[in-house]
Parts: structure tokens; C-alpha cells; sequence
């Protein structure tokens, strides 16, 4: 195992991870930051991203992670592949071990930006037609269905949000429910029950997506009640089943709720531990966005930034 001493470590390489790389490379910190296993994060799923300020035309959500490291690297950021798989936050400067313990980082200070993960339903035909026609984000890409008929699975706030985004540029939203009732805030099964253009299907699940060379086509669901089956036909199919942060490796020193979203101090990106900043949407489970991700990654490195000013200050009124 090798070992290795830095002043601040950041972990995760989607917008939150890289503006906090910009941030805390131009206040000369020299971060170092490990990209985890999908390099750039959940942007490089999908292909055109319309909603980020500053793109005119849009931009092509891989491409701009590779613009996002590429400013970072600009001003000195070393970024290098690898994953963080254990964590040791009981003391100070924090332990951080690489790659199942290859490599120990001890840092200063932690920026914390793993992300989260879409679930989907586990179905082959959600991979062959993933971004042609499956998504797991309706504001990213419901623009791309307006005017055609598609349809949402899922029964809680977020399925019921992306039903009634929807079912504003679309003509016809199905909601598929797997039970005989939502889980969503009684408010948001409110809204999405007096949509016109909402049909939700009870009790129901899918069993396949449908499709061709041009992506996909409809889908084939089935009544858990009855049994029967229906072939409906659509252009985009939204996933709307949950995401799950990825914090495993926090467990045991960072407050997070149940779902395991990091808990910071309100307005801030601190966490309960001196030194550990979340941000992004391993702390976000409302927002999910690149823009608000990239937001709070800057308030992580600003944070960072602070404490260790105030942590070397501390350190020189010691030494009188
Ligand atoms: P939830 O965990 O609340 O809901 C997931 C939904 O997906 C459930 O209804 C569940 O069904 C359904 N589901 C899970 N697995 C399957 C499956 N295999 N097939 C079909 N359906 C499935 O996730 P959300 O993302 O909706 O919300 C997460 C949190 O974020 C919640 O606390 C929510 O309130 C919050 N949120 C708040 C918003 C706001 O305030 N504007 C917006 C979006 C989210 P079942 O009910 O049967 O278990």
C-alpha cells in the first residue's frame, strides 16, 4: 500500500466534483481528485443537455465533462482514476483508501461528490434502448418527446413531478403504478390525478419496452390483478422509480437520512464532521441537477477553503 499526504481530497468527477476542482485549484490548494468509476457521472448517460446556462445550442453531456476536467486541469487539479472504497473519519488529517486499499490518501480536507445513481427496473430492453427512447430524468430529457406520447413508472413525488412536467409539452402521459395507490405527497397525487392528459394504470407493471432502429416504440404492460395485458404505444419511457445516493462508504461518520442522502448544515456544505464537505447530489435528493450540483461543489470548495485558513491560523496562535 502506498501512502500519500494532500491538503484536500475530492471525491467524485460530475459537476459537483470538478467545480469544486476549479474552485479549489485556483485558490492554490492543490486538489487532488479521484474521478470514481464512471468518469464525469450520470451526464455522460444522457446526450444533449439543454438546461445548463451558458449553452445557447445545448451541449452533449459527455462532451462537457470532458470540458468541465479540462478547466480543472487548467489550473493544476490532478485528476486520476480511481475509486475511493474506505474511509476513516474518526481522526484528523482524514484517511481515504483508493482502490480497495491500494493507496492511502490522508487529507485536510474532503469534498465529498459521489453522486447518485437512477434505478431502473432491471429489464434488458431498458439497456437496449437506454437514450434512445428510456431516460430516468424528464426535465433533462422530455423535451426531446414533445409533442408525442410517452410514459413515467413510479408512484412517489418524483414520478408524480415528471408525470405533470410531462404532460405540459406532451399530448398523452401514461403513469404506470405498481400498487392501488401512490406513494407521492398527497398535494402532487392532487396534481397528477386532475391532469387530463395524465392515464394512470393501476396495479400495473412493465414487462418489456418495445422498440425499433428508430428507439423506442411502446411498451408491454401487465396487470397484477387481473393479468392482462396491454401493448401501449409510446416514444419515451421515464423511469421514475428512485435514485440511490452513493454513500455506502460514509456509513458510520456521516448524519445521512434513510435513504442515505448526506445531511449538511442548511445554507452550507458542511457535514456533521470537521473537514468533510458534501455536495451535489449525494446530498441533494430534491433538485438532481448539473447547475445545482456545480453550485454547491463551489460552496464545498469555498467551505473547504475556510476551514483550512482557520484551521492554519488556529495552528499559528498555538505555536504563539
Ligand atoms: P420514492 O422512493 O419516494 O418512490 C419510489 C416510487 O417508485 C415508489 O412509489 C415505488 O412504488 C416505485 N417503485 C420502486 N420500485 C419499483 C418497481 N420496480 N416498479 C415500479 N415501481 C417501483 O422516490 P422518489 O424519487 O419519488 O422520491 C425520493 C424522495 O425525494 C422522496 O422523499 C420525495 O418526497 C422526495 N422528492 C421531493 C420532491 C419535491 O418535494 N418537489 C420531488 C421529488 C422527490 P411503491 O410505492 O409501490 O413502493
Amino acid at each position: 500500500m502506498t501512502e500519500e499526504k494532500v491538503k484536500v481530497l475530492i471525491i467524485g468527477s460530475g459537476p459537483a466534483g470538478y467545480t469544486a476542482a476549479i474552485y479549489a485549484s485556483r485558490a492554490g490548494l492543490n486538489p487532488v481528485l479521484y474521478t470514481g468509476g464512471e468518469p464525469g457521472g450520470q451526464l455522460t448517460t444522457t446526450n444533449d443537455v439543454e438546461n445548463y446556462p451558458g449553452y445557447p445550442e445545448g451541449v452533449n453531456g459527455p462532451q462537457m465533462m470532458v470540458d468541465f476536467q479540462k478547466q480543472a486541469e487548467r489550473f493544476n487539479t490532478d485528476v486520476r482514476y480511481g475509486m475511493a472504497t474506505k474511509v476513516d473519519f474518526s481522526g484528523y488529517p482524514h484517511k481515504v483508501w483508493i482502490d480497495d486499499g491500494k493507496h492511502l490518501i490522508t487529507a485536510d480536507a474532503v469534498i465529498i461528490a459521489t453522486g447518485a445513481t437512477a434505478k431502473y427496473l432491471g429489464l434488458e430492453s431498458e439497456k437496449t434502448y437506454a437514450n434512445k427512447g428510456v431516460s430516468a430524468c424528464a426535465v433533462c430529457d422530455g423535451f426531446f418527446y414533445k409533442g408525442m406520447d410517452v410514459a413515467v413508472v413510479g408512484a412517489g413525488d418524483t414520478a408524480a413531478e415528471e408525470a405533470t412536467y410531462l404532460a405540459n409539452i406532451c399530448p398523452k402521459v401514461h403513469l404506470f403504478v405498481r400498487r392501488d395507490e401512490m406513494r407521492a405527497s398527497k398535494i402532487m397525487q392532487k396534481r397528477v390525478l386532475n391532469t387530463k392528459n395524465i392515464e394512470v394504470h393501476w396495479n400495473t407493471e412493465t414487462e418489456e419496452v418495445t422498440g425499433d432502429a428508430t428507439g423506442v416504440t411502446g411498451v408491454r404492460v401487465v396487470n397484477n390483478k387481473t393479468g392482462e395485458k396491454k401493448e401501449i404505444y409510446i416514444k419515451g419511457f421515464f423511469v421514475a422509480i428512485g435514485h440511490k445516493p452513493n454513500t455506502d462508504i460514509f456509513k458510520g461518520f456521516l448524519d445521512m437520512d434513510e435513504t442515505g442522502y448526506l445531511k449538511v448544515i442548511p445554507g452550507t456544505s458542511k457535514t456533521n464532521i470537521e473537514g468533510v464537505f458534501a455536495t451535489g447530489d449525494a446530498a441533494d435528493r430534491v433538485y438532481r441537477q448539473a447547475v445545482t450540483a456545480a453550485g454547491t461543489g463551489c460552496m464545498g470548495a469555498l467551505d473547504a477553503e475556510r476551514f483550512l485558513t482557520a484551521k492554519e491560523e488556529e495552528l499559528e496562535e498555538a505555536k504563539g
